[in-house]
């Protein structure tokens, strides 16, 4: 670690914005974030090509912050030529970390590709470009939605991650014990890398209902029932909010998390406000 970067470990997740003025605030809130000195931000991908231009725009301006910038990149719907063309753009850009994922098929879309699974694409990053990128995959400490069960999914993970990924990133979670029992399952099959907690800060009860619903995280029922309770103050909901995860993100860290990987969701305020409730 650098004596420069923050001492809890954290990084940022953006998205490709839609819009000029999302672009415009997603500067402004980089230059936010930048100053808590991450180790990396890291922009999210589209499957199938819709916005595989954009992280690429985004990539490339958030990497203007002088903190090392990690394109998501997904194998899906996608044939080895075409990640080898992007592997040696993001190369000749100077981009030196990526996360890999298998992403998920856009509906109506055809042939599922060259590359089924993440560990697939990890494997062919590391045939064609040796050690040149640091690889981060994904973790799901409440189980992947299309899997069987936790243990096949941990036993898919551990198969991820000894293809040559250098760290991992969690989808998010509300129960601590959940990455915790997760962790020592990836340990006991030999998993020795960095298990980053990915941390989504609370804000709107509504999308993060029916975003939770999509990716198979849990939103305990004493959450949902405060949080229901809110009805449209916002206010009272960000405080809630910024206090349950706040605790949430302690406990991982005094638990042994090796630091923290926040779903900014382009937004610097509720990130920082959790950041700054923290202690080493
Ligand atoms: P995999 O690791 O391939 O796993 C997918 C499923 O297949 C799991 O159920 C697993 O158990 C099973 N499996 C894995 N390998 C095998 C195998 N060899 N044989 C049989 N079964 C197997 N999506 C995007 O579109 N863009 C993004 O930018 C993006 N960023 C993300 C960042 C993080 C940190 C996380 C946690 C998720 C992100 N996602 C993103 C979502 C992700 O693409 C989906 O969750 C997708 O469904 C799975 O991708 P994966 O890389 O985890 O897949």
């Amino acid at each position: 670690m650098s004596s420069h970067e923050h001492p809890l470990g954290i990084s940022f997740e953006f998205f490709p914005p839609n819009t000029d003025a999302g672009r415009d605030k997603l500067i402004h809130v980089r230059d936010e974030l930048a100053a808590r000195k991450p180790r990396f931000f890291s922009v999210t991908y589209g499957a199938g090509g819709s916005t595989q231009a954009r992280t690429r725009e985004v990539v490339r301006a958030v990497s203007e912050s002088g903190i090392t910038t990690a394109p998501h990149l997904s194998c899906i719907g996608s044939e080895k030529a075409q990640l080898r063309d992007l592997l040696a753009q993001y190369r000749e850009e100077g981009v030196d970390s990526l996360v890999a994922l298998r992403g998920d098929m856009p509906s109506g879309m055809g042939s599922i590709g060259e590359l089924r699974y993440a560990n697939e694409l990890v494997e062919f990053i590391r045939a064609e470009t040796g050690d040149h990128f640091d690889i981060a995959v994904a973790a799901y400490p409440e189980s992947h939605p299309q899997a069987p069960n936790l243990d096949k999914d941990v036993e898919n993970f551990a198969r991820k991650m000894k293809a040559g990924a250098n760290m991992a990133i969690t989808q998010y979670f509300f129960t601590a014990d959940a990455y915790f029992n997760f962790v020592d399952k990836a340990r006991a099959l030999g998993v020795e890398q960095p298990i980053i907690p990915g941390i989504m800060p609370i804000t709107n009860y509504t999308k993060l209902a029916r975003f939770s619903d999509a990716c198979g995280a849990e939103i305990p029922r004493w959450i949902r029932k405060q949080l229901e309770s809110y009805g449209d103050d916002s206010e009272a909901i960000a405080a809630f909010g910024t206090d349950v995860v706040s605790r949430l993100c302690q406990r991982l860290l005094d638990g042994g998390a090796p630091g923290l990987h926040f779903y900014t969701l382009n937004q610097s305020a509720p990130v920082l406000k959790i950041v700054d409730n923290l202690t080493d």
